[in-house]
């Protein structure tokens, strides 16, 4: 398993640290108290060069690794200081993933282009109905005539919807049977898709989030992505990505507000001395940094696996995705409790790191489906050794 950087992948990494630490980071508290995104930087951001990374070099990419994109969004999640922004990309990397390992050779050539030059992805699997059950999606293709379907349902809470030029969408397609799931990529501008207002959340404001609506969609074979009536397969595959970015991202941004914690538990006293020397203190800042190892040691171990096409990579994900979001929590409301009543204040900006962090448990399955997932996969691998 790989987890030292090469040269290369180093100056990736802090090419878009930079990027994000000049380019994203100032305003990012102006922009989480009005909900804005910042759609400058994400044209910039495609500008800089970071969807292309391991897009193969026949579709206009760099022929690089998962590992070179890895690095990119390690280093944005690092310099960024926008949660949301950072929310944004790791939907948009995660329809890039879906084409890349599931898209026709025609609709690579299609879309991944805008993808990687400033247009922006969406993935609608939540339904007003709920998200937890995937499977029980209402959204659904009838058959119009030979070879063309008609494409109607509604999506909530999707990431980028608002602003999303390109939407990967879990629905049923008729006639073919029980196993109907299936996966359809759409263009915003096609007749009947539409979106609606940007939803007033509680954290990773920055990120555009709202429903889709889709009446009578024509679509055809080549919005297909993935087989037909297997499109939970795709799916999942791409709930793993996405929560193997989580464990990188919130590793990132973790590590980044230790400086400044740093900087504040030597600084601050209390009781003749610095608080950083009362050991309840300490054991805060510990788990801080135990979450970003965790984090970030269990993305890259099922970044590997899933290189590998190991059978644990599913697993793995959750577990990264597990140790991000609760040891994010965890980490985001004892940084407000060492700032004391400054980290509660919200114009001082720690507060907000709390309110980004409880989106995690949600967003991308929820830590019980992680649960699930992790308990299932340890009954499968481990029920027959016991016995
Ligand atoms: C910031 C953010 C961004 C999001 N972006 C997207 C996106 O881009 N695309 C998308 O499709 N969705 C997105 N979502 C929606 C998200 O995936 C869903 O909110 C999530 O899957 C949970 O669905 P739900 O909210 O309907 O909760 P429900 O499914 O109604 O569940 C409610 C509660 O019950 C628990 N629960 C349900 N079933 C079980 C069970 N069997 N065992 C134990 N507990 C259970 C859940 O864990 C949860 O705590 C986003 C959400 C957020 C917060």
């Amino acid at each position: 398993m790989q987890i030292t950087w090469t040269q290369e992948q180093r100056e990736r990494r802090e090419k878009f640290r930079r990027f994000g630490a000049e380019q994203v980071a100032p305003g990012a508290a102006e922009r989480d108290r009005s909900g804005t995104f910042h759609s400058d930087s994400w044209k910039a951001l495609a500008d800089e060069g970071f969807w292309t990374a391991h897009v193969p070099v026949e579709h206009g990419g760099e022929g690089g690794s998962l590992w070179d994109f890895l690095a990119g969004l390690e280093g944005l999640a690092l310099g960024a200081d926008d949660s949301g922004f950072v929310l944004t990309a790791v939907a948009h990397a995660g329809l890039v993933h879906v084409l890349l390992e599931h898209g026709t050779t025609e609709q690579k050539a299609r879309l991944l282009p805008p993808l990687m030059s400033g247009a922006v992805g969406a993935t609608a699997a939540t339904e007003p109905t709920g998200g937890s059950h995937v499977a029980a999606v209402h959204t659904r293709a009838t058959v119009h005539d030979g070879g063309r379907w008609l494409l109607s349902g509604d999506k909530s809470h999707i990431t980028n919807a608002p602003v999303a030029d390109i939407l990967l969408v879990v629905g049923r397609l008729d006639g073919i049977g029980k196993r109907d799931i299936t996966l359809f990529v759409v263009d915003r501008g096609m007749t009947g898709v539409s979106t609606g207002e940007p939803e007033d959340l509680l954290g990773q404001r920055t990120s555009p989030t709202g429903p889709i609506h889709l009446r009578n969609v024509p679509v055809t074979e080549a919005n297909i992505v993935g087989p037909a009536g297997d499109g939970l397969t795709t799916l999942y595959s791409f709930l793993a990505f996405d929560r193997l970015m989580y464990g990188i991202v919130v590793a990132s941004q973790l590590e980044a507000l230790l400086p400044a914690t740093i900087a504040r538990t030597s600084s601050r006293q209390a009781f003749g001395t610095a608080i950083g020397n009362h050991e309840y203190v300490q054991d805060k800042v510990v788990a801080m940094r135990t979450t970003v190892e965790a984090s970030r040691h269990l993305a890259y171990a099922a970044a590997d696996a899933l290189i590998r096409r190991d059978s644990s990579y599913n697993a793995l994900a959750s577990c990264a995705k597990l140790a991000a979001s609760e040891g994010g929590v965890t980490s985001a409301l004892e940084l407000v409790q060492i700032f004391g009543h400054s980290g509660y204040d919200r114009t001082q900006g720690v507060e907000r790191r709390l309110r980004d962090a409880v989106a995690i448990r949600i967003a991308g399955g929820t830590t019980e489906m992680q649960k699930k997932n992790i308990y299932k996969d340890v009954v499968e691998r481990f029920a027959t050794q016991g016995s």
